[in-house]
C-alpha cells in the first residue's frame, strides 16, 4: 500500500512537473522560504505539487482562485511537513478559500453539552476529518509580525492526528512526551499570566486561549520568528526543532540574518 503509493507519486513528480516560472513567483511570496537550500526547496516543490493533486482547494463567497494563490497556499502548508510526510495530512481532502474573515454560522456544542450556533468572524479553521478553511485576505497577511494563518491551521491538523487537537501531536520515536508536557506547560502558564497582566508581548496573546491555539500559534512564531521563540521559551523551540525536524533558527543565521 505504502510503497504503491509512493511509486505513483514519483511517477507523478515525473510527469507533471510544475512550471517553473510559477514556481519562482511562488516562492517570492513566501518570504520564510528565503532561506531554504536546494535540497530544501526541491522537497518542497515536489511536496506542493503532490498536494495539489492530493487535496482539492476550492473557492467559496465568489473569490476566484488562480493558479499561483493555490500553489502560494500549498506551499505554506508543506513547510510544517517539509521533513515529515504529505501522509501526515491524510484523512481528509478539502481546503476552501474565502476572500476575507467568514463566519462559519454551524452548531457546535460546548463543554456543558449546549448546543449554540458559533457565528464569530474568523480568518481560519481546521476541523477534524474536515476541511481546512482560510481567509485569502489573511494569507496575504502571513509573513508580518511573525504570523501565518496557513502554518497555524496546518499544525492544527497535525495537532488533530491522534484524533484531539490538545497540543500536543504524535510525537516521533526518540522524543519524551513528558520533555513536551513540561517545556509546553510551562511556557503556556507563563505566557497567560503575562497576557493577563496585559504585556505587549511580540507573540499573539491569542496563543493564551487554550493550549492547543497555543501550539499553533508558536508553530507560526518558529517558523516565521525563530528568534522570538528561542530568545522566549528555548525548551518550546527546542521540543518543536524535534518535532518538525527543521531547525529555522539555523536557517536564518546561515543566510545572514539575525
Ligand atoms: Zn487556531
Amino acid at each position: 500500500m505504502w510503497s504503491l503509493r509512493q511509486w505513483r507519486r514519483r511517477r507523478y513528480l515525473r510527469r507533471a512537473p510544475l512550471d517553473e516560472g510559477l514556481w519562482r513567483e511562488a516562492l517570492r511570496r513566501v518570504p520564510l522560504t528565503g532561506g531554504f537550500n536546494d535540497a530544501e526547496l526541491g522537497r518542497l516543490r515536489d511536496l506542493a505539487t503532490l498536494f495539489l493533486r492530493e487535496k482539492s482547494i476550492e473557492a467559496a463567497a465568489g473569490i476566484q482562485l488562480d493558479p499561483l494563490m493555490r500553489l502560494v497556499i500549498a506551499i505554506q502548508a508543506c513547510v510544517p511537513i517539509l521533513n515529515l510526510s504529505l501522509d501526515d495530512y491524510r484523512g481528509w481532502h478539502a481546503v476552501i478559500v474565502y476572500p476575507d474573515q467568514f463566519r462559519p454560522g454551524r452548531e457546535v456544542t460546548d463543554e456543558d453539552e449546549i448546543v449554540h450556533v458559533d457565528d464569530e468572524w474568523k480568518a481560519g479553521e481546521s476541523w477534524e476529518r474536515g476541511p481546512v478553511i482560510l481567509s485569502w485576505e489573511d494569507v496575504l497577511a502571513s509573513g508580518s509580525d511573525g504570523v501565518n494563518l496557513v502554518i497555524h491551521e496546518f499544525a492544527h491538523k497535525l495537532d488533530m492526528q491522534d484524533g484531539v487537537a490538545n497540543g500536543a501531536p504524535p510525537l516521533h520515536r526518540g522524543m519524551a512526551r513528558q520533555a513536551w508536557a513540561e517545556a509546553f506547560s510551562a511556557a503556556y502558564a507563563d505566557f497567560c499570566r503575562r497576557v493577563d497582566r496585559g504585556e505587549d508581548t511580540r507573540i499573539d496573546p491569542y496563543a493564551s486561549e487554550s493550549p492547543e491555539e497555543f501550539f499553533a500559534v508558536l508553530s507560526e512564531v518558529f517558523f516565521e520568528w525563530p528568534g522570538v521563540v528561542d530568545e522566549e521559551y528555548p525548551r518550546v523551540y527546542q521540543q518543536l526543532r524535534l518535532y518538525y525536524r527543521q531547525d529555522p533558527l539555523a536557517r536564518v543565521a546561515a543566510a545572514g540574518g539575525d
